[in-house]
């Protein structure tokens, strides 16, 4: 009914040259899998022309980690979705901790930023997740309630088609520590409630909901197989293609 995406992403990591080499053992590696999810790789900007080219019909998406909200104009050092989608990206991440943390992302700014992919045809990966001080003080409800009710100001029910979201529990992101699989279906499904309240039940069913917080390839079949967990945002486990093969294969 719903996608399940195993999404990488690479952060500030690999050159294009990097990337490439990359790309091309995945491509041998994930042959024989019959995993039938969506896989996709987010990378640097400046790795998505060759990306783009070594990714050609392979059946793996390419993703950016971020974008303007606006298409164009006087903004230095921003990327237009015009110019990710002429590349062949798919997918954006948008409001991941690390631009939250490092670069001044709020809720508001998430929300433009999401407009503006979906309306250029693109698909937004909506992070949300609490601080570890959010979760000792007992509102990760609220959290990550608020953070998805902003992010999804104006979508309409038809952009939900191409809206991901993925939990990040802040805490667990880059940290070696990982939510339970009881706890990130847990929330995950707080998150699909939201989306219930603010769309339908229906599109709820069908939205992507991913887990993402040091999913590896030791955890990531029981994270994989709560039924409100649907698929990955990977950071670290997806620069080693062994690890980011094994998660595809838990995937199935
Ligand atoms: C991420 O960057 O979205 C992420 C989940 O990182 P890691 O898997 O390294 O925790």
């Amino acid at each position: 009914m719903r996608k399940i995406v195993i999404a990488g992403n690479w952060k500030m990591n690999m050159t294009p040259s990097e990337g490439s080499a990359f790309v091309e053992e995945l491509k041998l590696k994930i042959k024989n899998i019959k995993s039938g999810c969506e896989i996709v790789v987010c990378v640097p900007d400046i790795d998505i022309a060759a990306i783009s080219a070594a990714l050609k019909d392979s059946g793996i998406k390419l993703g950016a980690q971020n974008a303007h909200w606006e298409l164009k104009g006087a903004f230095t050092g921003e990327t237009s979705v015009l110019g990710l989608k002429e590349l062949g990206v798919e997918y954006v991440i948008i409001g991941h901790s690390e631009r939250r943390q490092f670069f001044g992302e709020i809720n508001r700014s998430v929300n433009q930023r999401v407009k503006t992919i979906l309306e250029a045809g693109l698909k937004a990966i909506v992070c949300v997740g609490e601080l570890l001080f959010e979760r000792e003080l007992g509102i990760t409800t609220e959290i990550v309630s608020l953070q998805t009710k902003i992010a999804l100001n104006g979508i309409t029910a038809e952009q939900m088609d191409s809206v991901v979201i993925a939990y990040e529990p802040v805490w667990a992101i880059g940290t070696g520590k990982t939510a339970t699989a009881e706890e990130a279906d847990r929330v995950n499904g707080i998150i699909r409630g939201v989306v219930a309240e603010l769309y339908t039940p229906q599109v709820a069913a069908a939205t992507t909901i991913q887990y993402g917080g040091s999913m590896n390839a030791a955890n990531a079949a029981e994270l994989l197989a709560k039924p409100n967990v649907d698929g990955g945002l990977i950071g670290g486990a997806s620069l080693k293609v062994s690890d980011f093969t094994a998660i595809i294969a838990a995937a199935q």
